[in-house]
This record gives structure tokens, C-alpha cells and sequence, in this order.
């Protein structure tokens, strides 16, 4: 087929735009044509936002995110644009306010195309879980394109959207990303705004970049990166530029392959295939490539599962029927009210991880549980520490198998919850992690993941460009394939 504006990377459109090759509205022209061609099939979005994007488009300067058109998951508020957390509860409801990373790309002249689809709160690795309806895999439309943030992965994957927001809490960025044959950055915890992110695991929630490649990521992070007064646990970092050495190379970087998560158990082959090339393209482009062990991973999936809950179960306290959204209508008092609320506004997982995370805080078991998680996490964090001693660099699967179908993992939770294995151990420690395609398996795109040290982000930029230009990952999804010249 041929490739459109949409099918750009950013800083190829960029550019054409400051040459005055193409204008900033062309692009969105190009976008919002996809979104209408194929988001009938892809089901991406829950808002598109038209309008808003053509008159963005015509008012755009010249700058890095300027006239670019992006996405952004539904649980990131955008003032006077319906927000709903893919939840019932929220359907109804419109924030006067925007998040700080949207309000940061608005006033760099972004150009917002809609608010995607996600898996309800961001609980899920499917986006099965939208109380709305599931988003489907451009690679294989009976499949799924991961979660929680699949919205925004299928609409990049699919050229509905150069770029995308998302939050990734035990995975929801990089999984996807994987799935869908895109780049899935998280940052450092603190170092984007979760101002105006509505929470589900405070401590865990990051802000996360989809782009059709790392140069863009690094771009997408400079222009929502830094400190901001109204996060409390924003970091002091000031904004900067995430690119600048990203052609360095990796001659001489240490990457250590996290060896004992390939043999694994329910790691497809083909995954494990992929992660080992790509070990072999790391030594061959200079790196030195060992071995790691991170002792008490197994644990963490069992460890996030305790606190993401309890957080989630404090957070979401707040859906009462009184402060936001949706509201039960006729109840006698307000006790009635808030339950007919929240038994019908929350869907079966949300309400599994009240349950859960209610249990886990209360007397006589915090100890037990809660606290025993967070003994983990910090188990899992020294682990890292020591890994970095040795290496610049660990190396992984993003996910231990490519897209499977709809409705394969929904009826057990479980093994839902294991899609995030691999992923989960950095959103316990807060270090950057990147999701990089690494080739195919089956014809589905694998992902592969490299961690590095807090606030390292550079050499995660660096070493994920070098593999990606020296791979040369070209495939497309199916769905596009299928679009007549
Ligand atoms: N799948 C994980 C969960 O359900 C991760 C979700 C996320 O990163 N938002 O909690």
C-alpha cells in the first residue's frame, strides 16, 4: 500500500512541515481520514475530537511537537473533553481542568485527536475490560492489542495517530506496545506530571509515550517531562532535551539479559527467539553482552497485586455520586445511593480490586499483606541496584507471548495478570524501561524491553535507537496492508 502522512514518524513530518513541504493541517487531514477508514474495525477511540484537531492544526507554529497530531488515553483529563477512565462511572463526566503533560503539548501547538480506549481505571492488559467496548489488534483484528492503554497503541499501530499518551501502573505502555509492533517508553517515576491522570496506583502510575520510533519518544517525553509544583512526587528535574545523544551507540554499554524469564514458563518460543537475537545484535553492534539474575522478580507480580489494589481501592473512594460522574437516581439516602453507585458505575475487575485491596489494608492483615508487598517491592528494587552495578542495561521480553485473542485470558484473571510479569518489576522500582519491536513471531510483532538505572533515560534512548536503526523493523499491520492504493 501507500504510505500516507499517518504512517510518519513525527520528526519526518516535522520537518516537512518547517520546509513548508506539507502544512500541520494536511497531517491531521491524513489522521482523522484513517480514524474514519478504519476505527470502525479498530475501535480506538471513544472521543474524537475533529473539530478540536483541524482548528489546533490551522493555528500550529513550527516545533518539535508543533502541528503533530496526537492521542491520548481516556484516564488523562482534558478540560471541556469528556474523560471516562473507560468506566461507567465516569461516563458522563467533562474535567474543568487539563493534565499537565496535555496542557504542555497544547501550548507546544500539539494538535488532539481524541481520547482513546483503555481497559476500565487502566486495570487490564487487554482493554477487554472497557465498560465501552474492546479495541481490536491492526496486526489481527480478532486479537487484542493489549492494555490497558490499547487505544492509544492501536490507534499509532494503525496511522490513526502519529503519537499517543498513555499510563503505564504494572505494564499498560510497553505491553501494549509490544502487541501492537510500536515503541512503549515509560520514564523514571516523578519525572512526567501525573497532575490531572486520574489515579489508580498512585506510587506505580507513570505517564508513558507510543511512537512509531525512539527518536520520537525521546521527543513525545522532552515536551511533557519536568518538574511540576502541583505533583507531589514530581521529581525536581527541569525540562530538557532527551534526544541529544541518541546516535552515540552502544560500544562499550554493558547489557545484561535477564536470562532465567526466557526459559520461563508460558514464554512463547518465538519470544524467547527474538530477545536472544537481539542480545546478539546488542554484542555485534559493540556492547558487552552478560548475564543477570534479578532474584526476587518472581515475586513481584505477587507483590503489585497486593498494592496496586489497595491503592486503587483507596483512590477510587472518591466515585461516591457525589463529587464526579454518575450518580444512581432515585435511592432513599445516601448510603443507598452510594452503593446502587458503585455496584452498577464499576465493572467486575474494578470492583475485584476494591475487594482485594480493601482486605489487604485492613486490621489484622495489613502486616500480613500489604506490608509483606512493599518488603517485596523494596526486595525487588535492591535487586535492580545490584543488577546496575554490573550493567548500564538489562535486556528482556516485554511480554512473555504476542497478541492472543479475544476472550483467551478473560475468564480467568490470572493468567490476564501474567501478561504484566515482565513488565511490573520496573513500574515497582520506578526506573525507565522501553519496549522496542525486535521482529515477528507467528506474523505478530514481539516486543523487546531494556531497563536502566533511574533517571538514566539517555542510555535506554541511545541503546533502543541503535538497535531499532540497525534492525530495521519494517512490517506493517495486516489491516494496513488491506488498505487499497
Ligand atoms: N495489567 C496490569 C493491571 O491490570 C497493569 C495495568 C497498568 O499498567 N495500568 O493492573
Amino acid at each position: 500500500m501507500s504510505v500516507e502522512l499517518c504512517d510518519l514518524p513525527a520528526h519526518v513530518l516535522s520537518a516537512r512541515i518547517a520546509v513548508a513541504e506539507i502544512t500541520a493541517s494536511d497531517v491531521a487531514e491524513s489522521c482523522l481520514a484513517r480514524i474514519e477508514r478504519v476505527d470502525p474495525s479498530v475501535k480506538a477511540f471513544l472521543t474524537v475530537t475533529a473539530e478540536l484537531a483541524r482548528e489546533q492544526a490551522a493555528a500550529a507554529g513550527v516545533g518539535a511537537v508543533a502541528g503533530i497530531p496526537l492521542a491520548l488515553k481516556d484516564v488523562l483529563a482534558t478540560k471541556g473533553i469528556r474523560t471516562t477512565c473507560g468506566s461507567k462511572i465516569l461516563e458522563p463526566y467533562v474535567p474543568p481542568y487539563d493534565c499537565t503533560p496535555w496542557e504542555r503539548l497544547r501550548a507546544a501547538g500539539s494538535v488532539l485527536l481524541g481520547k482513546t480506549n483503555c481497559d476500565e481505571f487502566a486495570m487490564g492488559s487487554s482493554t477487554e475490560n472497557s465498560a465501552f467496548f474492546p479495541t481490536r489488534n491492526p496486526w489481527d483484528l480478532e486479537r487484542v492489542p493489549g492494555g490497558s492503554s490499547g487505544g492509544s497503541a492501536a490507534a499509532v499501530a494503525s496511522g490513526e495517530a502519529i503519537w499517543a499518551l498513555g499510563t503505564d501502573t504494572g505494564g499498560s505502555v510497553r505491553q501494549p506496545a509490544a502487541l501492537c509492533g510500536i515503541v512503549g517508553f515509560k520514564p523514571t517515576y516523578g519525572l512526567v506530571s501525573r497532575y490531572g491522570l486520574i489515579a489508580f496506583a498512585s506510587s506505580l502510575d507513570h505517564v508513558s509515550t507510543f511512537t512509531r520510533d525512539v527518536r520520537d519518544g525521546a521527543t513525545l517525553l522532552s515536551a511533557i517531562a519536568g518538574h511540576d509544583p502541583r505533583d507531589s512526587t514530581s521529581l525536581p528535574q527541569p525540562a530538557r532535551d532527551y534526544g541529544r545523544g541518541i546516535e552515540e551507540g552502544v560500544k562499550g554499554l554493558r547489557v545484561g539479559v535477564v536470562d532465567s524469564w526466557l526459559g520461563q514458563e508460558g514464554v512463547e518460543p518465538g519470544v524467547t527467539e527474538r530477545v536472544r537475537e537481539a542480545a546478539e545484535r546488542f554484542a555485534a553492534l559493540g556492547a558487552e553482552v552478560g548475564s543477570v539474575e534479578l532474584p526476587h522478580a518472581d515475586y513481584a507480580l505477587s507483590a503489585y497485586y497486593l498494592i496496586a489494589p489497595a491503592e486503587a481501592s483507596s483512590n477510587l473512594a472518591r466515585y461516591d455520586g457525589v463529587r464526579y460522574g454518575h450518580r444512581a437516581p432515585g435511592a432513599r439516602d445516601v448510603v443507598e445511593m452510594n452503593m446502587r453507585t458503585r455496584g452498577e458505575g464499576f465493572g467486575d475487575e474494578v470492583k475485584r480490586r476494591i475487594m482485594l485491596g480493601t482486605y489487604s489494608l485492613s486490621a489484622g492483615y495489613y502486616d500480613a499483606y500489604y506490608g509483606q508487598a512493599q518488603k517485596v517491592r523494596t526486595l525487588v528494587i535492591r535487586d535492580f541496584q545490584a543488577a546496575f552495578e554490573r550493567y548500564d542495561l538489562l535486556l528482556s521480553p516485554t511480554s512473555p507471548t504476542v497478541a492472543f485473542r479475544l476472550g483467551e485470558k478473560t475468564e480467568n484473571p490470572l493468567s490476564m495478570y501474567l501478561a504484566d510479569v515482565f513488565t511490573i518489576p520496573a513500574d515497582l522500582a520506578g526506573i525507565p524501561a522501553i519496549s522496542v519491536p525486535g521482529g515477528l513471531a507467528d506474523g505478530l510483532p514481539v516486543g523487546v524491553q531494556l531497563m536502566g538505572r533511574a533517571l538514566d533515560e539517555d542510555t535506554v534512548l541511545r541503546a533502543a535507537w541503535a538497535f531499532e536503526q540497525d534492525l530495521g523493523f519494517a512490517a506493517r499491520p495486516s489491516l494496513l496492508e488491506g488498505l487499497a492504493a
